[in-house]
């Protein structure tokens, strides 16, 4: 093992050295994280976690916004530990099934919008984002439309990074690699108000990005169309929340043409908007969504897609496999560990404290704190996530160059001051724990306003 107890730079000059060697980092440039070391986290406790050199740090962002429950719950640890004591394995393909499968669908379905009561589980967002583009076309061609395939997306949408959830996304970075991506996914502008809608109000912004859909509709043609799919709010992209009009407007056109709606609950699932779902948040109505992050907290890898009658009863009554699955679908000790999850959140009333006392209080406090600040453009967030927009110019809403990496020497000094926030270009996001406190909040916008001011100070 990589340790020594006496020395705690030995062990991070250690742990570097090994993992320079030998590890190469997702979305990381390996080469640039070699030469300077990778931070070496050790230990994790609530909205707290500490590196090798002991150094606390607050975690702004939830892990990968996927901890919600915060690190170190021990009812998590001892269902996983009982639950592989007792069938650490078994598949759900053979005929068969198991407790944790069975009672996790039916926890997951006591929990989601709507009509969605069946549950096809899967280890990853990617891998139920996946699911999602076979299922919906395999739905079209049950009902003896298989021409209609095509998948509508959004650009600087996030869907994961297996070759699927690449192309379902927007993210131009990644299409750049790995070409060619799958074919018939189209994409449609995305609902940025901040920083794509020039003079347009939010109410008109949001009825343009609408229209955009159906005008992509016609394009391709509405009866070659199997579904449309969205976050509810963007998370990857950098926190996005759409105008108050848009969902309801997408709706209506998926509805007049006969389209599927799927909405990618990764991040917004399981509380983060306040609600159990994002859907709830913003009044849509999906026929299937995908989750996966806050579904365990993080604690074991675990997606699933939660099924609306209308594809699931299509599903059932077609009297014909659906050849589509993973080894680990279902797999028992990760749901064992959902389950827990689920029953501690309703337990401690979390997604009431995010919609109703915490998250509310984050955002009035982040706004509060930091709308005045000389970097900060815009502010938008629900519940527990928020996006900050940096700018050069207040009035003239004029960005920094995108050479400067604005968001990275802000990243750099919240990491150098112990928060966790992550850049997405120049925008910063958040999405602590849904634990947080009081008091740890006011702890993080305090740090984010320090940080905020040595930015400035940097770039003046
Ligand atoms: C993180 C994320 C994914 C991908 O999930 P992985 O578990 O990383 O495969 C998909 N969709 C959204 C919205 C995400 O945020």
């Amino acid at each position: 093992m990589l340790e020594d107890k006496n020395n705690n730079s030995s062990i991070t000059a250690v742990v570097q050295a090994t993992d320079a060697e030998h590890h190469l980092h997702p979305f990381t440039n390996t080469g640039a994280l070699n030469k300077k070391g990778a931070r070496v986290i050790c230990k994790g406790e609530g909205v707290y976690l500490w590196d090798s050199e002991g150094q606390k740090i607050l975690d702004g962002m939830a892990g990968l916004w996927c901890v919600n429950m915060g690190y170190g719950r021990k009812e998590l640890v001892d269902v996983a530990t009982k639950q592989m004591n007792e069938l650490a394995y078994y598949n759900t393909f053979f005929q068969t099934t198991h407790t944790p499968a069975a009672e996790l669908a039916k926890e997951i379905a006591s929990v989601t919008p709507g009509d969605l009561n069946h549950i096809f589980f899967a280890n990853s967002g990617s891998e139920a984002i996946d699911t999602i583009i076979r299922m919906v076309r395999q739905y079209w061609a049950i009902k003896g439309k298989p021409y209609r395939n095509i998948l509508i997306s959004r650009e600087n949408a996030y869907h994961g990074s297996t070759v699927g959830g690449t192309s379902l996304g927007g993210m131009s970075g990644m299409h750049k690699q790995g070409a060619p991506l799958v074919p018939n996914i189209e994409r449609i502008r995305q609902p940025y108000w901040y920083g794509e809608a020039g003079d347009m109000s939010e109410e008109e912004f949001g009825i343009a990005c609408a229209n955009a859909l159906e005008e992509k509709i016609l394009e391709v043609g509405p009866d070659n169309v199997a579904a449309f799919v969205g976050e509810p709010i963007q998370g990857a992209g950098g926190v996005i929340v759409p105008p108050a009009n848009y969902w309801s407007e997408i709706q209506k056109i998926c509805q007049k043409y006969d389209i599927l709606l799927a909405a990618d609950e990764v991040i917004c699932g399981f509380g983060r908007t306040g609600s159990w779902f994002g859907s709830d948040t913003l009044a849509i109505k999906p026929d299937i969504i995908s989750m996966a992050k806050g579904l365990s907290s993080g604690y074991l890898p675990i997606a699933a897609v939660a099924v609306g009658d209308r594809i699931a009863n299509a599903l059932i009554e077609h009297d014909d496999d659906f050849n589509h699955g993973f080894t680990y679908s279902g797999h028992p000790v990760a749901a064992a560990v959902a389950i827990e999850n689920i029953r501690l959140m309703k337990e401690e009333n979390i997604v009431e404290y995010v919609g109703k006392d915490i998250g509310p209080y984050f955002q009035q406090r982040l706004r509060e704190t930091l709308s005045e600040h000389p970097l900060v453009g815009h502010i938008e967030g629900v519940g527990l996530v928020a996006g900050i927009a940096l700018v050069k110019d207040k009035e003239t809403k004029e960005f920094f160059p995108s050479d400067l990496d604005i968001g990275m020497i802000c990243r750099d000094h919240c990491f150098n001051n112990g928060l966790i926030m992550r850049a997405v270009g120049s925008r910063m996001v958040l999405s602590p724990p849904l634990v947080i406190s009081h008091a740890e909040v006011d702890e993080l916008i305090e740090k984010a306003r320090i940080c905020f001011d040595l930015t400035l100070e940097s770039v003046s």
